[in-house]
């Protein structure tokens, strides 16, 4: 198993209930896993436990059997081997696409540097605006900048927080394939979570439901879309849950 996650649990200071409870998954190699959930159900707080923003009260985390957390370990964010895509995109405003790429690739000599870059605006599809700064690229382009900067270090996972919530609804439907064939290209393993149901069924490989801080459901897309349904009793509202496993 590539990624763990067993029976992790996490509130906020002074908070009563737990944002998270009792929280498994796992996950294989160069997946695409949807976190699928309403406003408030702690989808975020699952990408700021896995990237060592919040200290989780128990629970193991790891990838490739190496403990990046459990009740002895705490590994830094920075030593976690794992990029981020923020919700807002959080681009450096004074640096061009280049250098915003280039920031995270200090342990790299200067050719190494710039074959990176290039490899990754390709894979991207940025070559031309290389010298741009963020305010002269379009939303869908500007995501497309900070996936770069967060794939250019080679992370062993990446985690997308909304990634398609700043975007018109026509860009969104472009953006959704090109964001599957960005981390499917590039083979790595990642973790993006969504409130919207489309986005999960058109980009993930895995898709896990959740609601109040807990696992509802885990299941393929296909598994959700499931053509067969069983003896239709006319209940649409139930309709999306009834081809997941209960878990
Ligand atoms: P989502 O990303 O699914 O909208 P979050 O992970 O941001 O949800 O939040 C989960 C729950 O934790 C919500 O009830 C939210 O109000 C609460 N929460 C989020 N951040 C904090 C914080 N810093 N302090 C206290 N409660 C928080
Ligand atoms: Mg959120």
């Amino acid at each position: 198993m590539f990624i763990s996650l067993d029976n992790v649990c996490f509130a906020y200071p002074h908070v009563k209930e737990k944002a998270l409870d009792c929280f498994s998954m796992t996950i294989e190699k160069g997946e695409v896993v949807s976190i699928l959930g309403p406003s408030g159900s702690g989808k975020s707080t699952v990408l700021r436990l896995l990237a060592g923003l919040e200290v989780p009260i128990h629970g193991t985390f790891t990838i490739q059997d190496k403990v990046m957390f459990d009740d002895k370990t705490f590994i830094q964010p920075e030593k976690r081997g794992i990029g981020m895509v923020f919700q807002d995109y959080a681009l450096f405003p004074h640096m061009t696409v280049a250098e915003n790429i280039l920031f995270g690739l200090f342990n790299l000599n200067r050719s190494e540097k710039k074959k990176r870059l290039n490899e990754v605006l390709e894979l991207v599809e940025l070559t031309e605006f290389e010298k741009r700064y963020p305010h002269q690229l379009s939303g869908g382009q500007q995501q497309r900048v900070a996936i770069a900067r967060a794939i250019a270090p080679n992370p062993s996972l990446i985690l997308l927080d909304e990634p398609f919530s700043n975007l018109d609804a026509e860009l969104q439907l472009k953006i959704r394939k090109d964001l599957r064939a960005i981390l499917k290209n590039a083979e790595i393993t990642s973790i993006f979570v969504t409130h919207d149901e489309n986005d999960a069924l058109a980009i993930a490989d895995q898709i896990i439901k959740i609601d109040k801080g807990k696992i509802k459901h885990i299941g393929r897309p296909c598994d959700l879309l499931g053509a067969q349904p069983y003896p239709y009793d006319g209940m649409e509202d139930q309709q999306d849950q009834r081809f997941f496993v209960e878990v």
